[in-house]
């Protein structure tokens, strides 16, 4: 029987989470639940140097908004825990040991403080590496501070294999004796990196390509031990489009990076999931752009990624949320919309839903809300010009000759039969009697109660948002503007 596939998700708490950490996060979890097997969270936070407080939570909360569930994690368990490195300090230390005593790793008492003295390609200068035993012996009885370094191959070369990249090779004698384990018990991120997947039953690593020349130390480390090595797939960057048609890594220039951004600007986290699977991926054998968790899952497979840099386009992901918004169901829209429509005067309150009906095929985002309905709140300055409209053949003389007649229509419409139903069976008999075109009748009411040319919905939608007093008020306002000129 294959052995069961085990993927993770190995974020160093140092912050927000980039978007290209979902993207990781997502693929090694597609692909674990694509193959029937586990996904593992686990926090790297052996650099206390760069630990930010709440990053842990934060990282916990993003994974839950995205609908990525780990197997196995911090707070959730699992056989291979703890799954905080800082926890598992005595394992480290253990593995540690066993290298020293294989000749795999040594003591290094050069300068605790980790400044030490270079050798030739800029790493350390190798002084410990073949200190005589009643040397270190003498120096362990003083007490005197150590690290733990391993001792690389001075010649020949480490190769490995990369799904995307295929073999890559690097020369040992570029290799530096790296730190394992520091003075102070903690782990390197080399180090304890490699300890864990191993020991967790990691057999797929998915992550950045930062980590491709990190590599070759870590299946040094896994040869020193005898230990069977995972599939390693190092996914290609996330690039953002500068101003001159360049791309670079995506960044905040480019626009918002994470996912709480992206959130709070009204980019429903089922799209950003959605769009953020393609970022590097494509599915085999369909055009379907389109998907839900499930669907991905279904869909996943390694061969579908890119080993080319993607690059983040906000106006796809725009498109894609709209799509989620036209397929929501309209209660559940006006609910999630609501918070970003601020606050509203009382009779658009009282029809929000009606309203949030009328946005929710217009919107990419959310946060488009407040300004595409400012005109309902607040009546835009008066502008003559917005009159002139050559398809309907409208000019503001030809509005001010048309308007007196709208006022009267609208007022005798009764206050309680203000629905868009009675609105509508007015307008089109007035149209009717008038014998105009609907265009010539429509764009003079139009501006009169907006302000503005273009509106979501149409006059009769808007009339019946903004009442018959306030539609009244403006209208006749308009018109005595227009009139004065
Ligand atoms: N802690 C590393 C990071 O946050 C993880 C790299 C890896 O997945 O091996 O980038």
């Amino acid at each position: 029987m294959n052995q069961k596939v085990r993927t993770r998700f190995a974020p160093s708490p140092t912050g927000y989470m980039h978007i290209g950490n979902l993207r990781t996060a997502l693929y090694a979890y597609l692909f674990a639940k694509a193959e029937h097997g586990d996904f593992i969270l686990r926090i790297e936070d052996t650099d206390r140097a760069r630990y930010v407080a709440d990053a842990v939570d934060f990282i916990k909360d993003t994974l839950a908004a995205a609908h990525i569930i780990p197997d196995e994690g911090p707070d959730i368990g699992g056989e291979c825990g703890p799954y905080v490195q800082s926890e598992r300090m005595d394992i480290y230390k253990k593995y540690a040991e066993q290298l020293v005593a294989n000749g795999k790793a040594y003591r290094c008492f050069c300068d605790a403080s980790g400044k030490h003295a270079t050798g030739e390609f800029g790493g350390y200068d190798r002084t410990c590496r073949d200190l005589p035993q009643e040397t270190i012996d003498a120096y362990m009885a003083e007490g005197k501070p150590y690290v733990i370094r391993q001792r690389m191959p001075l010649s020949g070369e480490t190769s490995y294999f990369d799904v995307l990249h295929g073999n890559i090779t690097i020369p040992n004698s570029e290799l530096e004796d790296q730190v394992l384990l520091k003075s102070d018990g903690m782990p390197t991120y080399n180090f304890a990196n490699v300890i864990d997947d191993h020991l967790m039953g990691v057999t797929h690593i998915i992550r950045g390509a930062e980590f491709i020349t990190s590599t070759p130390k870590h299946v040094l480390l896994y040869e020193s031990f005898g230990w069977e090595l995972p599939v390693f797939i190092h996914l290609a960057p996330v690039m953002g489009q500068n101003e001159d048609g360049s791309v670079s890594k995506l960044s905040k220039r480019h626009g918002a990076t994470s996912f709480d951004d992206l959130v709070k600007m009204g980019y429903l986290p089922e799209a950003i999931t959605n769009y953020v699977a393609l970022l590097g991926w494509n599915p085999k054998n369909t055009n379907q752009e389109i998907f839900s968790m499930d669907e991905l899952i279904a869909h996943f497979s390694p061969d579908g990624l890119s080993k080319s840099p993607a690059v983040f386009d906000y106006n796809k992901l725009g498109w894609l949320n709209g799509e989620y918004f036209k397929a929501m169901d309209e209660a559940e829209f006006a609910r999630i919309a609501r918070p970003f429509a601020g606050e509203l005067n009382e009779a658009l309150s009282s029809k929000w839903e009606y309203l949030a009906s009328i946005l929710k095929p217009r919107l990419t985002r959310l946060d488009e809300i407040p300004e595409s309905i400012r005109f309902l709140m607040e009546m835009p300055a008066f502008d003559a010009s917005l009159y002139n409209n050559k398809r309907n053949k409208v000019t503001p003389e030809k509005a001010a000759e048309l308007l007196p007649d709208a006022v009267a229509l609208l007022e005798s419409i009764d206050e309680a039969d203000w629905t868009t139903d009675s609105i509508n069976d007015k307008i089109n008999g007035f149209v009717e009697e008038k014998g105009v075109k609907k265009g010539l009748a429509m764009w003079p009411m139009r501006i009169s109660i907006s302000g503005q040319t273009v509106t979501p919905g149409g006059v009769t939608e808007i009339l019946y948002l903004l009442g018959k007093k306030i539609s009244l008020e403006r209208m006749k306002k308009s018109l005595a503007n227009l009139s004065a000129m």
